[in-house]
């Protein structure tokens, strides 16, 4: 295990590469802050946000990952067993069908690692984006 002298933290790798701050300002910032094993996913999920919402903002918003234009359109975050994804409750309702493998609540879908399914996630933002519904 290798103690990282400035935060603390202890990861497998020396030298690891996270972030090392207080709160996250940026995406890039926030999967940083993450344990290295969910960072790969983390990336798949953002990758096919940018993917689907060129047109949005990247910000932190509610402390999470957020696609923004003109309103928060939707947010993720990390968990320990899974992201969550939020993209507002009307649009869990209307890819229910796709959505039942997973867990979901009311505006929220539990992604568990390792699950990560790009093009769904791409379709729901874009559904989003495109019906104006948001989280
Ligand atoms: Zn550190």
């Amino acid at each position: 295990m290798w103690k990282c002298p400035k935060c603390g933290r202890e990861f497998q790798k020396r030298d690891q590469s996270h972030y090392c701050g207080e709160k996250p300002q940026t995406i890039d910032e926030y999967i940083l802050s993450q344990d290295s094993s969910r960072q790969a996913d983390l990336r798949l999920v953002r990758q096919a946000l940018r993917q689907a919402l060129p047109e949005a903002e990247e910000r932190i918003s509610w402390s999470m990952p957020t696609y923004w234009k003109e309103h928060n359109i939707i947010h993720f975050a990390a968990s320990k067993k899974h992201i969550g994804l939020y993209p507002g409750a009307e649009a869990v309702e209307a890819f229910q069908e796709e959505l039942k493998d997973y867990g979901t609540d009311k505006g929220t879908i539990r992604i568990p690692y390792g699950r990560i399914d790009t093009a769904l996630i791409e379709r729901i933002a874009r559904w989003c984006w495109e019906t104006e519904h948001h989280a």
